[in-house]
């Protein structure tokens, strides 16, 4: 599989003029190599001449984390000792490179870059993600089956969530339970959002101290990573019976999430989508609540491409991957958002969450 990563990272290099790729701890390198590697003070990098063999310079301490990861099959791996220069590993494995046109990874840390700058001053240098995107945009079949297990696996949570909800229980100690949940099936877990009453105004609230209460909305957005791909399902708690100005907001939002995932199809642009989202809450007089865009991309990692977005006039295509999320956010009230994981079929959508989109009442107290 990863071999065909390498071969396909490659051709991209051709198309986009790109002499070598240069890859640090980051979910590029995962994807192209499945090497899990820690962000250190100490370099890693993987080096991919478009004509010459991959190389991987790593620290000697990491060289056993590397060799378990598989990495070392797919690159030559060249470690550094704790007094020696990585900076010179990485410029002989570029070789005649050096002073060509090299993509290095965005999330490279700019300390590595400056020092690669200074002994590379003939090369040019332009994002990773000009060769990047290209491949992880499209997900493969596996992929996508990867996907639809990670998903499944964070509906099951969602399932256990309205257990877990009692007036007079804090944020954090519902947050504490899901985490757990979250990995029984997942390796890790990366974010658990509970936000209540008028948290669920805020779309990346810190889950915190705050008690909840009956009667007050809840918003439950979390996921996790499992064999490499990540899950994000959010959906709307209400301990007891929810205002009715919140259970008529909380329609509405049914209607722009289901609408904007039923126009997803191939030949689309990623902008059509999110209007159609923000159209329906226009319409009905959330507009101004609606504060961010319909969706991001997911695979190895939670937001990458494409953005679902207005301006974004990507056209979809097979294989693309992306949340449908619009929410509702009135300040100092309350909030609500509904959001499901799709991919692009070869006629239409195949959403990867099957879990109830209404407003989830649970029994009060
Ligand atoms: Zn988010
Ligand atoms: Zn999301
Ligand atoms: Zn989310």
């Amino acid at each position: 599989m990863t071999t065909d990563r390498l071969e396909r990272a490659r051709a991209a290099m051709a198309d986009a003029d790109v002499d070598a790729l240069l890859i640090g701890p980051s979910a590029d390198l995962r994807y192209l190599v499945g090497y899990h590697a820690l962000p250190l003070e100490r370099l890693t990098m993987l080096v991919v001449p478009r004509d010459g063999e991959a190389v991987l310079v790593a620290p000697e301490l990491e060289a056993p984390r590397a060799q378990a990861s598989g990495a070392s099959d797919l690159a030559d791996l060249r470690t550094f000792g704790e007094t020696d220069d990585p900076i010179a590993l990485v410029t002989d494995a570029l070789g005649p490179a050096a002073t060509g046109r090299l993509a290095v990874s965005d999330r490279l840390w700019a300390g590595f870059l400056l020092a690669l700058q200074r002994v590379t001053p003939q090369a040019d240098y332009v994002a990773g993600s000009t060769v990047m995107r290209t491949l992880r945009l499209i997900k493969s079949a596996e992929e996508i089956a990867a996907l639809e297990a990670v998903g499944a696996a964070i509906d099951a949570v969602h399932a256990q969530v309205p257990a877990l909800l009692r007036p007079g229980r804090t944020e954090a100690e519902v947050g504490r339970d899901i985490a757990e949940r979250i990995l029984i099936d997942h390796d890790e877990v990366n974010f658990v959002i509970v936000a209540s009453g008028p948290n669920g105004a805020s779309p990346h609230h810190e889950t915190g101290d705050r008690v909840i209460e009956a009667g007050e909305p809840i918003v439950v957005d979390i996921g996790g990573t499992r064999a490499g791909y990540c899950s994000d399902v959010t959906r709307n708690y209400v301990i007891g019976t929810p205002s009715p100005d919140y259970a008529q907001l909380h329609r509405v939002l049914e209607e722009a999430q289901q609408r904007a995932v039923d126009a997803v199809r191939p030949g689309v642009s990623a902008a059509s989508i999110d209007a159609v989202a923000r159209d329906h809450l226009e319409a009905a007089g959330y507009g101004a609540y609606f504060v961010h865009r319909t969706g991001h991309g997911i695979g190895v990692e939670e937001h990458e491409e494409p953005w679902i977005v207005a301006g974004n006039e990507l056209e979809l295509a097979p294989g693309m991957a992306f949340s449908v999320e619009p929410g509702i956010y009135v300040p100092d009230r309350h909030g609500a958002r509904i959001e499901d994981i799709v991919v692009v079929t070869d006629d239409g959508v195949a959403p990867v969450n099957h879990r109830p989109h209404e407003l989830c009442v649970v029994d009060g107290p």
